[in-house]
């Protein structure tokens, strides 16, 4: 039995729609990867987890002063809503959120260059009293019919730090109200929260020898608003299932765990769920391999060791010998090896990244056209090779025990620190 780059093709072009964490179309996707786990000769399980969501009933950003203008936002999910007739207040652009245009903030609605809000400028934001958040996405040559605007979400590790009624524009509008001097506006802000279900699916072979032993692999196979997310991460879950069908086929060693994460993309929801549910068996994992982003024809298939640099270096020398063609560091990767790495399980992340302008990711860009049968083989033959290795090794080679520098890593990606701070003052 040999995997196969055109198999995996037509499983992605089969859950190439768009996926989005806690959808029913979501859903579907897990009961076709579920059903061909069951056509492989594996039974699968759908571990379900509850995420947070939101209705947004309405969201509107309006220029008051010096000239009255309109522009089109979306609203922010989980953000603090508006009231009566929306919030009313002086509007600035505080560019980075540096010290000297944040001293003018408080009480404002501000505007700031940022697509995604991350927790030091947020922290700052809220530090200096602002009303209002108003983030950009984009560029200034976008065609709107042939563009999206995304609606993004506050998520909980920002809400530690407070909450404040956002939305989110064009980098053009943005430019608009900027060069004509806007000074005061009114946000509207209205939504419900809301509870959704998604879930994981998980497969298993055990192993011949060492069947407590546990290699497990993960890959999600959510996707974006707007996008197929065939690239991110429909590659993945499809290299996955090739990697189960030459197991299921050739028994290992050890046994071998197979979990295609949903809602990935909304802060690794997924993975935290399974790492919850699973505390006990947790032990047992004693090697995480995730697949995030494969199949661009023009690319390169990059290896990030989440673990210590004995590993890296095997993995280095290993795919040359191999004759797989990669770069390789000791490193995090933001997906669902995070919440693995941080009950501390070692990990290693392989992915086929885009060429510059060769690949598109979180938009509507991300389909079917610039990726090939041969490319997801390719990055399928690497994770096979390495995986072959580990799970059939005589004696597990790898130390279940993170370095210092991945456990800093791991905790500067979680914003530990600032989260400890937060609380400390509340
Ligand atoms: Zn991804």
């Amino acid at each position: 039995m040999d995997i196969s780059g055109k198999r995996a093709m037509e499983l992605l072009q089969k859950i190439g729609f768009t996926r989005e964490a806690g959808s029913p179309e979501e859903h579907k996707a897990a009961e076709i990867l579920k059903e061909t786990c069951e056509e492989i000769g594996v039974p699968a399980i759908l571990q379900d987890f509850e995420i947070e969501d939101a209705e947004i009933e309405d969201a509107t950003l309006e220029i008051l002063e010096p000239f009255q203008q309109s522009y089109p936002v979306t609203g922010y999910k989980c953000a603090q809503r508006t009231f009566g007739e929306g919030l009313e207040a002086g509007f600035l652009y505080v560019e980075d959120g540096d010290d000297v245009s944040l001293a003018e903030a408080h009480g404002k609605i501000v505007l700031v260059n940022a697509s995604y809000m991350r927790v030091p400028m947020f922290r700052k934001l809220i530090k200096a009293g602002v009303a209002g958040i108003v983030t950009m996405e984009g560029e200034l040559r976008d065609d709107r019919e042939g563009t999206d605007l995304a609606t993004r979400k506050l998520r909980r590790t920002l809400r530690a730090f407070g909450n404040v009624p956002m939305v989110h524009t064009r980098v053009l509008d943005a430019f608009d109200m900027v060069r004509r001097g806007a000074s005061k506006a009114r946000l509207v802000l209205r939504n419900t929260s809301v509870e959704r279900t998604s879930h994981n699916v998980i497969a298993t072979v055990v192993g011949t020898e060492k069947p407590q032993e546990i290699v497990s692999f993960g890959a999600h196979y959510d996707s974006v608003q707007f996008s197929t997310g065939v690239y991110d991460n429909g590659a993945g879950s499809v290299i996955n299932m090739e990697l189960l069908r030459y197991f299921k086929e050739n028994p290992p060693r050890r046994t071998v765990k197979f979990v295609w994460y949903g809602s990935e993309e909304i802060g690794l929801e997924g993975s935290w769920a399974f790492v919850k549910a699973h505390k006990d068996e947790l032990k047992d994992h004693v090697l995480m391999i995730n697949v995030d982003v494969g199949g661009p024809v023009l690319g390169v298939d990059k290896i990030a060791v989440t673990a210590d640099e004995k590993l890296t270096a095997f993995v280095e020398y290993f795919m040359k010998i191999q004759g797989c063609p990669c770069t390789v560091r000791q490193g995090i990767y933001s997906s669902d090896s995070i919440p693995f790495a941080d009950s501390g399980v070692p990990a290693v992340n392989f992915s086929r990244d885009g060429a510059p302008g060769a690949a598109y990711i979180h938009n509507r860009f991300d389909t079917l056209s610039f990726l090939s049968a041969g490319a997801l083989e390719k990055t399928a033959r690497q994770v096979l090779a390495f995986a072959q290795a580990m799970a059939n090794a005589k004696a597990f080679p790898v130390q279940r025990k993170l370095p210092q520098n991945i456990v800093d890593e791991v905790e500067k990606y979680l914003y530990k620190k600032e989260l400890a701070e937060v609380s400390e003052e509340k």
